[in-house]
This record gives structure tokens, C-alpha cells and sequence, in this order.
């Protein structure tokens, strides 16, 4: 029988001198947290045995010769064997899954000589849970059994009897517990065992930092295959991405597993390995999203380091809304070339971006309007009567008309470019500046007229003066068209309040609209009025007003007889100014009635027997007292030309031109210079030069005109080489055919239209002047002799006129022509220093002028339309001011440069775009776009008249709830189109 102690001593040497792995050099694991380890503990373990003969504490030796303690019984040879060991009591921390290693070695029973049956070769192992140590004492049946233990190799003797031994290690896991601690104990029940190492420990997940989140020690789960969830802390500086807070996982095993979210640098800091970094000076992070810390951006700088961003140079600026990426920038330098139009009331500007936009580019403009008194200069803002289009400030385009200035008052209009950095900028505001004066407001609409007599084929309507003439009242237009042909508008024109309007059909419905002419120009049109006329009744006695045949014969047999006594008059009195018409005034009001109803015609001065009764018919007599002559500013024909001052009884004084007769002058020479007033006096155009009156009765003689600051146009051009916009060049333009227009449907021939003869006044308003009749030619240096008889101005005369005199409103058109040219060349000499002859012959052999530098081509065609060689071919001035508004109104015409297209379709055929002033109401103005669907949202915002929807901008038609982005479009360009007619209709002008 072995003894008990015996085959301990022997295991463990036997242990020991084997290859085992009894270890305690044994690498430990890092997930491990230990609670208990036997081999650890160099001392007594003093662990509870029971019965005392069981298990038996014994000391040994590992290979490295550590003195280790173990626990071994083989009471084989008994029966009914029951030893407990149990060990000390565990604190099990926060441990809530326990692993227990243990190491043994068990003998096989097989190999103990001469062991019955009592011999086992299993020990069994058991846990109990307590708060804290329960004493000494070892109850059975409190213990919770763990596992029964075998051993996976038997300690056995080999075939050559040398013995052989295997160190088993088993790994128990118990939990989860819920005591504070617990103990261990061993159960053998006739085993032969050497408990060489008892481990108790649990895992935990280390501290560690990933994406720059620190998550700490963290115990595992309390199951195997349960994950403990761990939230990061951000490291230092650094914060948790949006959204995306760092997470991972522990493992059971201890292993940080399934990283989720993660942490970024902080602004000013980046990241190096696992810690965020201040950036350096001179570098900033705008934003924890940036991955790396950059390089100061342009007129910026920092001198610490974590910055966010940068601070800007001295007189830089960031906009709230910049981010810290962009350079620092600053206000813009001043608008360039600011040049204005005024048209009465309203002015329109127009310039050039600044030189700096001050690295910027959201540069728009504003505009500051501000009213001045005369003298002293006193400015008051204009306030919220004044009108802006397409605004007052935000203005993204280099112009604006301002409207519903105060007429004849004087203003000051600012334009300063600003940028998102101006309203910090404390530096000084930089705007360019005009100074104007408006001129004579339009008149007021014509709306209380009356139907005074309806027939079947004529309507008598008489009306009130506009409540706001605001000037002396020139004449009527009484516009009219059937109600359902609305394209076909006819005008006729009153110089009173009544008007007939004739040829009309019987039982039709027509629409009647009237407004008045000032010296301003054209007021807008009065309300609608709708008439029917009468039915046509079979048994209608024919008159001459019903019926138009009759009309045409009376105006035949009338046209005769003047035209006689006209062709009469002129063959006698060609060669003095005058022949006698006293007793024919009632002829020729007959006349003007029939052959042109409602517009005035020429009446040559030279048919008057007497000139003074010419001038004095056409002309008013000035008392000299009221003119003070101030200062020469040319030579005419006649006499010197002065300018000065006309001050008449009531009214305010006006500058004047006073052309005055020389002292000397013979009767003839007295009777020419008064023809030019004679003629001046019957023309009432703002694109005509306007006579005052003469002084015929004291001496010098004189003729009193309106005073054209800026001279004679082709002066002006020239000293101001270069310096307009082709839209200012097409808007004198215009000026110029609009008054031609004017004199050609008065049956006037100029015969000498040149840009010398046209003079320009302040506002840059061109207006025909140089009128003569038995004089033509004689004061124009340009006139030379030709082989026809006769002085002609060559360069600018039709080829008919130069070969047979024949003179006619055609003739002027070729000369208007040319006048274009001169225009469009900044005052060039036609044919330049051709010789008159070569003029003549190049003309004959079919060459015409080329296109003046930058000019667009639509304009030299419209040039080479006015040199047809067929006067019948050449367009009418009519034709001419509507190609001109067309163009104006669509200033893309304008920008084609010159060559890069052939000869276009003529543009006088284009006459598609709708005249959008002539609309009253917002609502047919709708109507003619097809938009009346949003009638009621422009009445709702409150837009009710023309002028305010000329103001809109794209974001107030879009605020009108208009969301479909074809009609905005249409809208908006219709407002464009509405916008430019209404600044164009009455004329340019521009000061320089
Ligand atoms: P005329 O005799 O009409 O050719 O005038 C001679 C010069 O006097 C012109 O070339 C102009 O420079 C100047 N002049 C004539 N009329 C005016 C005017 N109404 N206003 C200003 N200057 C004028």
C-alpha cells in the first residue's frame, strides 16, 4: 500500500524532471486580470483540507527552481474516499465571468500495482458564493458544483518502465456571479492527484485609443458570446464627429472588436498619431471636418498657433458670410464713366464697373438721390416718391432709371459700387456722382372725354385738359382702331379739346384713346373709350361728311386750288419772301382740314407778299427789354450769334440763342434772316429747334432760340471722340429722325441735313435746326456751286438733287444717312478728302461709305437703305425712328461687331415687338403677353400701373407667386422691353 505521502513526493519529482509545463515563467496573458494564482504565492497557501488526511499542502520546485506549492492526495488504496480542499476566499472585483485554470497531474490507476477497485482517476470541482470570508469550517452541501475533472493524459510508466508524465491543464468558467467573491473547492474521491497550479482570473478589454477616442478598461460580458458596448471619450482637443460618436465592442475573450464613429481634431488643431496638434503660425483649421491645418489665405495672417482662422491686413475685410478659406478683400474703388439720359422726370444712368472691385466679386451698386435747392446748395434725400428700376440698391447691372423726379428741379445722384465687405470698411465711401436738372414733365392723361356726336361713319368726341398739363398744352393725339382689329391703330390729331374723326365704317365698334403733347412730350394715353357707330340706313341722305368719295373729291378740288395758288405764289414770289395770301386764310384751314386731318402743314414764307406779316403769322414778337444779351458764341450768316437770357412778364427766364442781323443790311438780306423764323416759328417737335420769337420793331433785328449748350453736333462728336455707348449714339440718332419725321409729315424739305446743322443741348437732346428757304445753301460753307445751278453740300445730297434738283423728303432720308455716319464716326468728313467730283462719280458708279469703326451692322445697313439709289426704295423717316426704337429697345442688335455678319434681313420689315406703352392698364398689358392669368396676383401686390411694373425685378414677379420658370421668363423680358420703350419713346439725352 503506498503511503500518502509517498507518490507525492514522487509525482512532483517526477513533474519537475519531466518535460511538463509547469511553467511560472509563463507569459501572462494581457487580457487576464488575475484573482488567484497558486504559483504565485511562494508561502504556505494555507488552503482548508478536510478530513487532515486528505489533501496535503507540499512545496516544490518549477525548472527555473522557484519554489511553487501544490496539493496532492492518493488515498488509492482506501475506500470510500471524500477530501475537500478548499481554497481562500476570491474577491471577484468586477469580474463577472470567472475562468479557472488548474494544472494537475492524475495517476493512472492501471499503473498502480495491486490497487482494487477504489481507485478513480477524476476529482470533482466546486464553487460557493459569498459576500465576504465565511470561517474555517467546510460544509458539503453549500458548494455548487463546477464540473467533474479527468484527466486528458494519466501519469503512466512506459514500456522500458522509465515513467512518463503529462501535466494536464483544464479551464473551468463559472458565472455569472452575483456575491462579492467566492471560494473554490476540490473533491477527490480516490484519485491519485497532484494539484500543481490553481489560476482563477477573469478578462477584460484594455484602454486603448482608436480614432482618436480613448475607451477604457472594460470587464467582458457576463456570457460567452455577449459584446459589452463601450462609448469614447474623445482624445484631447478633439471632438466627436456628427453623428458618429465613437463606439467599440468588448469582447468576451477580452478583444476590442466592431469600431463604430469616430473623433476629429478640433478647428486649429490636426491630427498626429493619436493626438490632435495646435497648428503652427501662419496656418489655420477653419473647421474639424479639414483633415490638415493650411496656409494663411491672401492679405491674412496669425502670429499664434491653434488658430481657426486668420486675421485680415489692415484696411481687409472678411464677409460674415467668407468662409476663413478665402482671401481678405476690401470695398470697391469708385463706378467709372457714369453718364445719365433725362427724359423729363426720369433719368437713367448708365457706368462702368470700378477699376478694383477689391478682390471681390459680389460688387452691386446703389444709388443715392438727393434733391439740391438752386443757390445755396442745399440736398435733401429725394424720399419715397422717387421710382427705381430695376431698384435702388442690389443693382447687379451697370444702370437704373429713376423716376417721378420733381420737374424742372435740381438733383444730385450718387452711385457707389459696394461688395460684401463695404459696411465694414470704416474708410471713406468712394461713388461717382452727377449733378442734373430734370425738365418739363409730361402732362397728365386725358380722361374725361365726352361723345359728342356719333354718325355712321364719323365720331365728334370733345374732352377736359389733364388735370396736370404741366406745361402748355401743344396738341392732342387721338388714337383709334376697331375694337376687334387692334393692330390697326390710327391717329389723328386736335390742337383744341374737340376732334372728328372720320372715315369710319358704319356699325362697327371702335376704341378711342387720347393724350396730349407738351413741349415734354407726350403724356400717357386716358382710359378707353368704346363707341358703335351708327348703322348705315339705305335711305340716308348722302353728305359730304358720310361719304368718302365726296371727302376725296372735295379734298381733290380744295388740293387743286392751293396747289395752284401754292405753285403760284412760290413761281412769283420765289425771289422775295413774300407773296400777298391775306384774303386766302379760310382756303388754307380748308385745306389743312382735307388734305392732312389733324396734322399741320409747312406753309413756305416766301408765298407771303409781305414778310412781316410771315414772321409775324409764325413768329411772337419779343420786346428787346426782356432779352439780355450775354456773350458771342458764333457767326451766322447774318450776324453774330449770342447767347443770353429771355426773361418774359410771369414767367421764369430762359437761356437763350440770339442770332442777331447786322447793321447795314440791306432789305433783302432783313427779309432772309426773318424767313428762318418764318419757317422756325411753325415747328413744335422736342427734336426741332425751337424759335422764341424775333425782335423786328427796335434794332439789331433778331430771332430768339432755344439755347443748345453743347452747339453744333458735329463739333460736339468730335471733341468727344469715343466717348459714348453705341445706345447714346442710336439714341441722337433717333432724336434726329423723330424730328425729320416731324418736318417731312409737315411737307418741309430741309435740304441741308448735316450734323452741322443739328445742334445738341445739354441733356444731349439732338434737334434739327438751320432753316432757310430762298437762302439754302448760302450760309453752309459744305455748299458748292454745281453744274445743275445752285450751291448743294455734295457729300450729304441724294445723287437726284445734286443732278436735277429734285428735293423731297427722299432726298433728306440720303442725307440722313450720311448724317448717321457722321454720327456713328464720331463727326468724320464723308468721303473724307475725296474731292466733290470723285464724290459724285464714286456715287454714280454705285460706292457707298463703309461701316464707321464699331459701328453694328443693323445700323450701316440701315445707312445703305437710305442711299438707295432709288429714292423710291429709301426708307421713310417713320420707318427710320421705328428701326431706331427697335434697336434701342433691343440693345442685343447692337453688340454684333462689325463683319462678323452679312447683310441682315432688313430690319424695317421687323416690326413684330408690340409697342408696350401704349397699354394703360396692367391688365392689357397682360392681355398682349398672354399672361392675363395673373391678372389678380399684380392687382393683389399692388401693381397697378405700367410704370411700377417697368420697376419689377425677377424676384418681385417670382413673389407674385408666378412659379413656372418659362412664364417668369417671358414676364420679365416683356418688362425689359416695356422698361427700355418707356426710357426711349420721347427721345435721349445724356450730358457729358
Ligand atoms: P447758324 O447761323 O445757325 O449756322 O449758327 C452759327 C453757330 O452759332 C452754330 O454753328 C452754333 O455753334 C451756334 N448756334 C446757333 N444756334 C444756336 C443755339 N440755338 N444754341 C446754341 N448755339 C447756337
Amino acid at each position: 500500500m503506498l503511503s500518502a505521502s509517498e507518490p507525492c513526493l514522487w509525482i512532483i519529482t517526477a513533474c519537475l524532471y519531466a518535460s511538463c509545463h509547469v511553467q511560472s515563467g509563463e507569459a501572462q496573458n494581457p487580457k487576464e486580470v488575475i484573482l488567484l494564482d497558486s504559483k504565485a504565492q511562494q508561502t504556505e497557501l494555507e488552503w482548508i483540507s478536510y478530513p487532515p488526511n486528505g489533501w496535503e499542502e507540499i512545496s516544490g520546485l518549477d525548472e527555473n527552481y522557484t519554489p511553487i506549492r501544490t496539493y496532492q492526495v492518493c488515498q488509492v488504496m482506501e475506500p470510500n474516499q471524500n477530501n475537500w480542499l478548499r481554497t481562500n476566499w476570491i474577491e471577484k472585483g468586477d469580474a463577472q465571468r470567472i475562468f479557472v485554470e488548474l494544472k494537475f497531474t492524475l495517476r493512472d490507476c492501471n499503473s498502480l500495482p495491486g490497487v482494487v477497485g477504489s481507485c478513480k482517476e477524476t476529482f470533482n470541482l466546486y464553487y460557493q458564493e459569498t459576500d465576504s470570508e465565511v470561517g474555517r469550517s467546510l460544509r458539503e452541501t453549500q458548494y455548487v458544483k463546477i464540473d467533474t475533472i479527468a484527466a486528458d493524459e494519466s501519469f503512466t510508466q512506459g514500456d522500458l518502465g522509465e515513467r512518463k508524465m503529462k501535466l494536464n491543464t483544464e479551464v473551468r468558467i463559472i458565472g455569472p456571479l452575483s456575491r462579492r467573491g467566492f471560494y473554490l473547492a476540490f473533491q477527490d474521491v480516490g484519485a491519485c492527484i497532484a494539484l500543481v497550479s490553481v489560476k482563477v482570473y477573469y478578462k477584460k478589454c484594455w484602454s486603448i485609443i482608436e480614432n482618436l477616442a480613448t475607451f477604457p478598461d472594460t470587464v467582458t460580458g457576463s456570457e460567452f458570446s455577449s459584446l459589452v458596448e463601450v462609448e469614447g471619450m474623445c482624445v484631447n482637443d478633439a471632438e466627436e464627429e456628427a453623428d458618429n460618436s465613437p463606439k467599440m465592442h468588448c469582447s468576451a475573450e477580452g478583444e476590442w472588436l466592431v469600431p463604430i464613429g469616430k473623433c476629429i481634431c478640433k478647428a486649429g488643431f490636426h491630427q498626429k498619431g493619436d493626438a490632435c496638434e495646435p497648428c503652427g503660425r501662419g496656418f489655420y483649421k477653419s473647421s474639424s471636418q479639414d483633415l490638415q491645418c493650411s496656409r494663411c489665405p491672401a492679405h491674412s495672417f496669425n502670429d499664434r498657433e491653434g488658430s481657426w482662422r486668420c486675421d485680415c491686413e489692415d484696411g481687409y475685410y472678411r464677409a460674415l458670410s467668407d468662409p476663413p478659406s478665402v482671401a481678405c478683400t476690401r470695398p470697391p474703388s469708385a463706378p467709372q464713366n457714369l453718364v445719365y439720359n433725362i427724359n423729363q422726370t426720369t433719368v437713367s444712368l448708365e457706368w462702368s464697373p470700378p477699376a478694383d472691385t477689391g478682390g471681390r466679386n459680389d460688387v452691386t451698386y446703389r444709388v443715392i438721390c438727393r434733391r439740391c435747392s438752386w443757390e445755396p446748395e442745399e440736398c435733401v434725400p429725394c424720399g419715397a416718391n422717387v421710382g427705381y428700376s430695376p431698384g435702388q440698391s442690389g443693382l447687379v447691372d451697370t444702370y437704373v432709371s429713376i423716376t417721378d423726379l420733381l420737374a424742372h428741379a435740381n438733383y444730385t445722384l450718387e452711385v457707389e459700387a459696394v461688395n460684401g465687405v463695404s459696411d465694414l470698411s470704416r474708410t471713406q465711401r468712394l461713388f461717382a456722382a452727377v449733378s442734373i436738372a430734370t425738365g418739363q414733365a409730361a402732362p397728365s392723361q386725358v380722361s374725361e372725354v365726352i361723345k359728342e356726336k356719333i354718325q355712321q361713319r364719323s365720331v365728334q368726341l370733345s374732352w377736359q385738359e389733364p388735370h396736370h398739363p404741366n406745361g402748355v398744352i401743344k396738341e392732342y393725339e387721338i388714337k383709334y382702331y376697331e375694337k376687334v382689329r387692334t393692330i390697326y391703330v390710327s391717329t389723328v390729331r386736335s390742337r383744341s379739346t374737340t376732334a372728328t374723326v372720320n372715315n369710319l365704317k358704319p356699325s362697327t365698334a371702335y376704341v378711342f384713346q387720347i393724350r396730349a403733347f407738351t413741349d415734354a412730350g407726350f403724356g400717357t394715353y386716358g382710359p378707353r373709350v368704346e363707341i358703335t357707330t351708327k348703322e348705315e340706313s339705305t335711305a340716308t341722305v348722302v353728305s359730304s361728311e358720310q361719304n368718302p368719295v365726296i371727302i376725296i373729291a372735295v379734298v381733290a378740288v380744295a388740293g387743286t386750288i392751293i396747289l395752284v395758288f401754292m405753285v403760284f405764289g412760290f413761281i412769283i414770289g420765289r425771289r422775295h419772301c413774300g407773296y400777298s395770301k391775306a384774303d386766302q386764310e379760310g382756303d388754307e384751314e380748308l385745306y389743312f382740314q382735307f388734305k392732312f386731318p389733324g396734322t399741320k402743314t409747312y406753309i413756305d414764307p416766301e408765298t407771303y407778299e409781305d414778310p412781316n406779316r410771315a414772321v409775324h403769322q409764325f413768329a411772337k414778337e419779343l420786346d428787346a427789354s426782356c432779352i439780355k444779351i450775354e456773350r458771342v458764341i458764333g457767326a451766322g450768316e447774318f450776324g453774330e450769334v449770342c447767347s443770353g437770357r429771355l426773361k418774359l412778364p410771369g414767367k421764369r427766364d430762359v437761356p437763350v440763342a440770339i442770332k442777331t442781323l447786322k447793321v447795314g443790311y440791306t432789305e433783302k438780306q432783313r427779309r432772309d434772316f426773318l424767313c428762318e423764323a418764318s419757317i422756325m416759328g411753325q415747328f413744335d417737335h422736342p427734336n426741332v429747334v425751337h424759335l422764341e420769337g424775333v425782335v423786328t420793331r427796335g434794332k439789331p433785328v433778331m430771332i430768339v432760340i432755344e439755347y443748345m449748350e453743347n452747339g453744333s453736333l458735329d463739333a460736339f462728336l468730335r471733341k468727344h471722340d469715343g466717348q459714348f455707348t453705341v445706345i447714346q449714339l442710336v439714341g441722337m440718332l433717333r432724336g434726329i429722325a423723330a424730328g425729320m419725321r416731324y418736318l417731312s409729315e409737315m411737307g418741309y424739305v430741309h435740304r441741308d441735313l448735316a450734323a452741322r446743322n443739328i445742334l445738341v443741348n445739354s441733356n444731349l437732346v439732338c434737334k434739327v435746326s438751320d432753316f432757310g428757304l430762298s437762302r439754302v445753301m448760302d450760309d453752309d460753307p459744305e455748299a458748292v456751286y454745281t453744274t445743275t445751278g445752285g450751291k448743294i453740300p455734295v457729300r450729304w445730297t441724294a445723287p437726284e438733287a445734286i443732278q436735277y434738283r429734285k428735293f423731297t423728303s427722299a432726298s433728306d432720308v440720303w442725307s440722313y444717312g450720311i448724317v448717321m455716319w457722321e454720327v456713328m464716326s464720331y463727326g468724320e468728313r464723308p468721303y473724307w478728302d475725296m474731292s466733290n467730283q470723285d464724290v459724285i462719280k464714286a456715287i454714280e458708279e454705285g460706292y457707298r461709305l463703309p461701316a464707321p469703326m464699331d459701328c453694328p451692322p443693323g445700323l450701316h445697313q440701315l445707312m445703305l437703305d437710305c442711299w438707295q439709289k432709288d429714292r423710291a426704295e429709301r426708307p421713310k423717316f417713320d420707318q427710320i425712328v421705328g428701326v431706331l426704337d427697335k434697336m434701342i429697345r433691343n440693345p442685343n442688335t447692337l453688340k454684333t461687331p462689325v463683319g462678323t455678319c452679312t447683310r441682315p434681313i432688313s430690319p424695317l420689315l421687323d416690326q413684330n415687338t408690340p409697342d408696350f406703352t401704349a397699354f394703360r392698364t396692367v391688365g392689357e398689358w397682360l392681355e398682349a403677353i398672354k399672361m392675363e392669368r395673373y391678372r389678380d396676383n399684380f392687382t393683389a401686390a399692388g401693381y397697378s400701373s405700367l410704370e411700377s411694373v417697368a420697376r419689377m425685378s425677377i424676384e418681385d414677379v417670382m413673389s407674385l407667386g408666378i412659379s413656372l420658370v418659362g412664364h417668369q421668363k417671358k414676364i420679365m423680358s416683356s418688362i425689359q422691353t416695356t422698361r427700355a420703350q418707356m426710357l426711349h419713346l420721347h427721345g435721349t439725352g445724356v450730358q457729358v
